[in-house]
């Protein structure tokens, strides 16, 4: 069989890490008799400056015609952020109605940490990941007269919080039966004493799983004091974001996080991507951490139903990781991108 896949490198690093990825994928297929067909799509900021949008009006349906997207990152310092976030990643997130951004955090034996004591941490954030904080609602007032009122308003919705919830129980009983919620509902009144309420009933079809609810402030402190305590993480989507990036560190950093877009049960396709941006102060060197986006292609084969494809790259990344001189620099390491792949790809061929 053979898996197609739409591919959308972006800016910045996300080139640089997609065409990294994409010869570990077509491998991982092969050794299983399998093929990996790609499309290429040039969205992004090019397409912005060129066109006056990140990704086409028919964006949608094009990636529908597909298995799965890897994207690799949007984000250029000469076009405003917002036309590229929300022109394409959040604007993919919303039209496929993608509801919860899967974020595995796994700290891989011999790569350095700036936090102490993270080996073996294993835990994943699943972020809501087409409402809360945003939505986009809101406006400004008074603009101008000195008085300016910007208006952010956060929406959270029963639905969108039993779908994500849902998804997070499941993936609890599949691992150490442990799910953290995280909230804020001593401080705010409406949104998430929704979530803890709504929450707590989808619990109940989940006896297998305990739930204990966790203000984000909180939370913050013990990713970093006591994360082995923690397996799976429910979050809204501005807290899911923001948490998302510290627990990276425990794991060596924004080059090391990856994560998968989707729709549990639904027929649209995934949308695979690192955690990171387009990170402009290291794009174009040639030094950028492949192992987010590598991650985030194992994910991609998993859900796929293809996990044998999908171990065969983590078993050789793992295998790779532990000897320092394939670290990128981010990791401490003078390898670069290319080379860290290469000895993926030499390790997985050679089992
Ligand atoms: P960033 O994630 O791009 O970079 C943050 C830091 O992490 C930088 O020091 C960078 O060098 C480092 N880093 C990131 N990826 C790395 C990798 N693979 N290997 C080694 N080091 C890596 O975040 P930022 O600097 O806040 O944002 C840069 C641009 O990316 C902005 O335009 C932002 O809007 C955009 N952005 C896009 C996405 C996305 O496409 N999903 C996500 C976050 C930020
Ligand atoms: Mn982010």
């Amino acid at each position: 069989m053979t898996v197609r896949l739409a591919a959308i490198p972006g800016d910045g690093v996300g080139p640089e890490v997609v065409a990294a990825t994409l010869p570990v994928l077509t491998a991982a297929l092969d050794s299983q008799g399998e093929a990996l067909e790609v499309t290429e799509l040039d969205w992004g900021a090019d397409r912005f400056v060129r066109e006056g949008a990140a990704m086409p009006a028919d964006a949608a349906e094009t990636v529908r015609r597909h298995d799965a997207v890897l994207f690799g990152a949007v984000g250029r310092p000469d076009v405003p952020d917002h036309e590229l976030v929300w022109g394409l990643i959040i604007g993919l997130r919303q039209q496929l109605d993608l509801a919860v951004n899967v974020r595995p955090v796994r700290a891989f034996e011999g790569v350095p940490s700036r936090v102490r004591d993270v080996e073996g941490v294993d835990l994943v954030i699943v972020r809501e990941n087409t409402e809360g904080e945003y939505v986009g609602a809101g406006g400004l007032a008074h603009a101008g007269t000195g008085h300016d009122l910007g208006i952010e308003v956060a929406v959270h919705s029963r639905r969108v919080i039993e779908r994500a919830a849902e998804h997070a129980f499941t993936l609890a009983e599949q691992r150490r039966g442990r799910l953290a919620l995280v909230t804020k509902s001593n401080a705010m009144r409406h949104g998430y004493p929704l979530w803890d309420a709504v929450v707590r009933e989808v619990g109940e079809r989940h006896p297998d799983v305990e739930l204990e609810v966790v203000l984000v402030d909180a939370m913050a402190a013990r990713l970093v004091q006591s994360p082995h305590s923690l397996d799976v993480l429910l979050a809204g989507n501005l807290f899911g974001d923001i948490l998302s990036d510290l627990a990276a560190v425990l794991a060596g950093g924004m080059g090391m996080a990856p994560s998968a877009n989707v729709l549990p049960g639904g027929s649209v396709p995934g949308v695979y991507e690192p955690v990171h941006g387009s990170a402009p102060d290291i794009a174009g060197k040639g030094i950028a951490n492949p192992t987010a986006c590598l991650l985030s292609g194992a994910m991609l084969l998993d859900d796929l139903g293809r996990s044998a494809a999908a171990e065969s790259v983590r078993t050789a990344l793992a295998a790779v990781l532990r000897l320092p001189h394939h670290h990128t620099p981010d990791l401490g390491g003078t390898a670069s991108t290319s080379q860290l792949a290469a000895a993926v790809l030499h390790e997985m061929e050679s089992r």
